[in-house]
């Protein structure tokens, strides 16, 4: 796919960081909000946000089958912090009935790294970049367990959370715990994009 268009979910989350992103790598990108907003994107992004309610309003805004129909058929998609959990077959701490659209065979904890940091900062290695990558954590989940096809992109370096999954990939589905859309580095975008291009 020569030049993908790359569509982000934007019935709830940071939207506007993703879509600032994708414009600075040049990729043509939009919010999605309405099926036929989906039928047009080649890729998407569930950026970060609140996952059960993303989940309730997908379902509202009748996006919840579509999306979910399209991520089974191989749409490269990029999930990251409440978007990792949209992504994740499975939950642990999730609200009661809390839904997913799955595709990650993956379990991630929600609000795994504790009330008492809530929000922090860290220089993390990822896989298939050269140097390391200023990660942002906000409310974060972490990846409790992974299945066999999963690779592993970057665990978390140092402190209690060490060696906690914080970035995966599967065939064409990603996700990250962290906000790589703040800060300014678009390396892990510029990975996700790459990956719809050889799709
Ligand atoms: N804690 C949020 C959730 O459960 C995710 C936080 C975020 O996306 N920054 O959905």
């Amino acid at each position: 796919m020569p030049s993908p268009t790359i569509g982000v979910f934007a019935l709830q989350g940071d939207v506007r960081e993703h879509l600032r992103v994708l414009a600075d790598l040049g990729v043509q990108a939009f919010g999605v909000r309405r099926p036929v907003e989906l039928d047009a994107c080649d890729a998407m992004i569930v950026p970060g946000g609140e996952s059960t309610t993303m989940a309730k309003l997908a379902r509202t805004f009748d996006l919840f089958e579509p999306l979910q129909k399209r991520i089974r058929a191989g749409m490269p998609t990029f999930g990251t912090c409440a978007g990792m959990i949209m992504l994740a077959d499975r939950i642990e701490d999730g609200a009661v009935g809390q839904e997913t659209l799955g595709g990650l065979d993956i379990t991630v904890r929600r609000n795994a790294f504790g009330r008492q940091v809530d929000s922090f900062e860290g220089d993390l290695d990822v896989d298939g970049l050269d140097a390391p990558v200023h990660a942002v954590f906000i409310r974060a989940p972490w990846v409790e367990g992974v299945g066999d096809r999963v690779e592993v992109l970057a665990r978390v370096g140092d402190g209690p959370a060490a060696g906690r999954i914080v970035a995966v990939r599967q065939g064409p589905l990603m996700a990250t715990s962290f906000h790589p859309e703040v800060g300014g580095d678009s390396r892990i975008h510029r990975l996700f994009v790459d990956l719809v291009r050889t799709a």
